[in-house]
């Protein structure tokens, strides 16, 4: 006989650890404390639950552990935590949303042989540089959609971004936000980088949790690749540096700087900023500087959520997986 409702959400945050937003976000609509008397309601609750968290629903009709349906082949960059307990949740929750992410694009284009160079140049045949809106454009546009997460699985979100792959088709999930669009630019691209290089394999997943300066020095060759790719794709250059302009400069100048030197050379001026603070880690400068940059700062979870929001077939989801979608990307 299952528990009650009320039980069963203690059950997914106490024993699943799942984060209160998480289980809200995937609560039916239709569900009242009266249908607690129906038990045919009582196991639709269970079943529409455990679809969107990626849950085994048999584990959640009985009174037992709830089980995350999951393997192992999932890739995890830099991830600090309880391996056991955490994984198999973020593996779950981030597969069961790219599918359905996958679903509400319908059209695609293969994506292989993608290469930084030519994807640039395309690119810039367009526009005079390379920022966040363009990279989301160019993805809408072959099929890869990409969101930025409002809801994380668990109560610590500590993930930057994640790619899934599900049956030669990819989506992105970003989780770190920032006022500043080049900052999450250079996460996408990372993103980008790690599809077009094949690191994700089949009907898997590739999660890159929180970027510190501790997991800049211990950077596996993917990891590495992926930034290369990055770089190459926003500045034309795998290995840029700024060079002798690169020392000594107040935020005003290092602004004026990217401003100046930025779009001629088809790199957008926030990522020139950021190229800066890389390579002389004047954090604080840049940080200052990205405010001189950006005029009026939007948070990149706004832009990006709003673009997936005029872009998703909302229709092929279903009204509960709508539901649950919509509200893990802030009600957008
Ligand atoms: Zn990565």
């Amino acid at each position: 006989m299952p528990d009650s409702a009320h039980r069963f959400r203690t059950r997914l945050s106490q024993s699943a650890r799942l984060s209160d937003s998480a289980i809200s976000a995937a609560w039916p609509d239709w569900w009242s404390d009266a249908a607690d008397a129906s038990p045919s309601a009582v196991a639709e609750l269970r079943f529409s639950v455990a679809r969107k968290l990626g849950l085994d629903p048999r584990s959640l009709l009985e009174e037992e552990q709830p089980r995350f349906i999951w393997d192992d082949s999932a890739k995890y960059k830099n991830f600090k935590g309880d391996e056991e307990k955490d994984r198999p949740a973020i593996t779950a929750f981030g597969t069961s949303l790219g599918r359905m992410l996958v679903k509400a694009t319908p059209d695609f284009v293969p994506l292989e042989g993608l290469e930084a160079e030519g994807l640039r140049k395309s690119i810039l045949s367009q526009k005079p540089f390379i920022g966040l809106i363009d990279l989301l454009a160019f993805l809408w546009g072959i099929g890869v959609p990409v969101i930025h997460l409002r809801v994380f699985p668990l109560v610590a979100k500590r993930m930057c971004a994640m790619a899934v792959r599900v049956h030669g088709r990819y989506a992105i999930l970003l989780a770190q936000d920032s006022q500043y669009p080049a900052n999450i630019a250079f996460h996408l691209a990372h993103e980008i980088g790690h599809i077009a290089l094949g690191h994700i394999g089949e009907n898997s997943a590739l999660i890159d949790m929180e970027d510190t300066n501790e997991a800049r020095d211990a950077k596996d060759d993917e990891e590495i690749a992926a930034d290369r790719f990055a770089l190459h794709l926003l500045t034309g250059n795998p290995d840029f540096t700024v060079g002798k302009a690169g020392e000594g400069h107040s935020s005003r100048q290092l602004a004026e700087q990217a401003l100046s030197l930025g779009p001629p050379n088809g790199i957008e001026p926030g990522t020139l900023a950021l190229c800066y603070g890389y390579e002389t880690a004047e954090w604080g400068v840049v940080q200052k500087a990205l405010g001189h940059i950006y005029t009026s700062p939007i948070p990149a979870w706004s832009v990006t959520n709003s673009i997936a929001n005029g872009q998703l077939s909302w229709d092929e989801l279903g009204d509960e997986n709508a539901s649950f979608v919509h509200a893990v990307m802030g009600g957008a």
